[in-house]
């Protein structure tokens, strides 16, 4: 074994699943600069700290969602004025897939509003996946719940993650959803990864969660059998109509500390800067990559909330000097003609926990 092959074999002995609510708090309260210190450490042990993935998300099917998540606006339950829209055609979906790719994503996501797909999508999504894999690209989905049949029907159309977000800590989590259970969730990750898929999950801050519900929901996804391969770190999108429409705002520190938790607990994963971005300084934004954040969604949409331009992040990167050696065909004053457009202002949307 190389030199570096055993570096890495030993620190990988140091990856636990066994955290416990006090220490994952603890980390949580240190002094910023040490907790900082120590994601960044961590960090560099496995990662570039120069690079970040980029992903671009598109909404597949959007709207009239039977499920009750509280942050959610395609909820049927909540009038927030989105249009749905049915299950796109997959050539369509093809189409904007090869945008995101000329725009410089090497993944392409695609979300439906559904409590878990039913047996007559599931050849268009099967089609869709495999045309986008034909592109080069990596492929994603989030379609709500995965029994083990439709898990293995996707991985072996070739669909390379899952997303399917814990939200928040199992005890708070009550609060958020009511018509699918906090094990619903774990199960569908458990279908996701027999089915030999990487699982992306995460969850989402500002839902009114206490910071011991944060400390909750980082363990959660910590102590999972194996880590997710993705871990979103979300900040709600406030939509009018939702029932969480109100809430306060998370401190942007109290942001950057759960980014930094997460890359201490999951050391391999891809920590992702997910929705909530747009409400980002480009200061926050450079902090939660210091803090260990390596991944973005690309380009305005974010299934249906506004997401920062793709050439804002250009230029953003190109400032930080991260992905200096990305592979962008297309200039960047004509990456937003690229990416999906976002659709109308009632349209803001976090589709966060799907
Ligand atoms: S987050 Fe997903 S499952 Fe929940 S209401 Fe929205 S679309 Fe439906």
């Amino acid at each position: 074994m190389s030199n570096a092959a055993s570096t890495v074999s030993q620190l990988d002995q140091n990856i636990r699943h066994d955290w416990t609510l006090e220490e994952v708090q603890a980390l949580l309260n240190k002094p910023m600069n040490d907790l900082l210190f120590q994601a960044q450490t961590i960090h560099r042990q496995y990662f570039d700290p120069n690079q970040v993935q980029v992903s671009t998300l598109l909404s597949i099917k959007t709207g009239a969602c039977p499920e009750d998540c509280a942050y959610c606006p395609q909820s049927a339950r909540y009038d927030t004025g989105l249009e749905k829209e049915r299950l796109m055609e997959v050539q369509a979906v093809i189409e904007k897939a090869k945008a995101a790719k000329a725009a410089g994503s090497d993944r392409f996501c695609m979300g439906a509003a559904w409590r878990s797909p039913r047996e007559k999508d599931m050849p268009y999504v099967e089609a869709m996946v495999r045309g986008v894999k034909e592109l080069g690209l990596e492929t994603c989905m989030t379609l709500g719940m995965l029994d083990s049949s439709k898990a293995e029907r996707l991985a072996e159309a070739g669909l390379d993650y899952y997303n399917h977000n814990l939200d928040t800590s199992p005890e708070y989590y009550g609060e958020i959803i009511t018509t699918r259970t906090y094990s619903d969730r774990l199960d569908t990750l458990d279908n996701v990864r027999k089915a030999g898929m990487k699982v992306c999950s995460g969850g989402i801050l500002g839902m009114g969660e206490s910071q011991r519900d944060r400390a909750g929901l980082l363990r959660q996804l910590a102590n999972l059998p194996q880590h997710p391969d993705s871990v979103p770190i979300n900040q709600l999108v406030k939509v009018s109509g939702t029932p969480l429409e109100k809430e306060d705002d998370v401190d942007p520190l109290d942001f950057v500390r759960a980014i930094a938790v997460a890359r201490i607990l999951m050391p391999k994963s891809h920590v992702r800067l997910s929705a909530g971005r747009e409400e980002m300084t480009d200061e926050m934004q450079a902090m939660c990559f210091f803090a260990g954040a390596n991944s973005i969604f690309y380009g305005e949409c974010l299934l249906t909330t506004p997401n920062p331009a793709a050439n804002k992040d250009v230029e953003l990167f190109k400032r930080l000097g991260i992905n200096s050696q990305h592979k962008v065909t297309q200039a960047p004053e004509e990456l937003d003609d690229l990416i999906p457009e976002p659709k109308d202002e009632s349209e803001q949307y976090a589709r966060l926990g799907a």
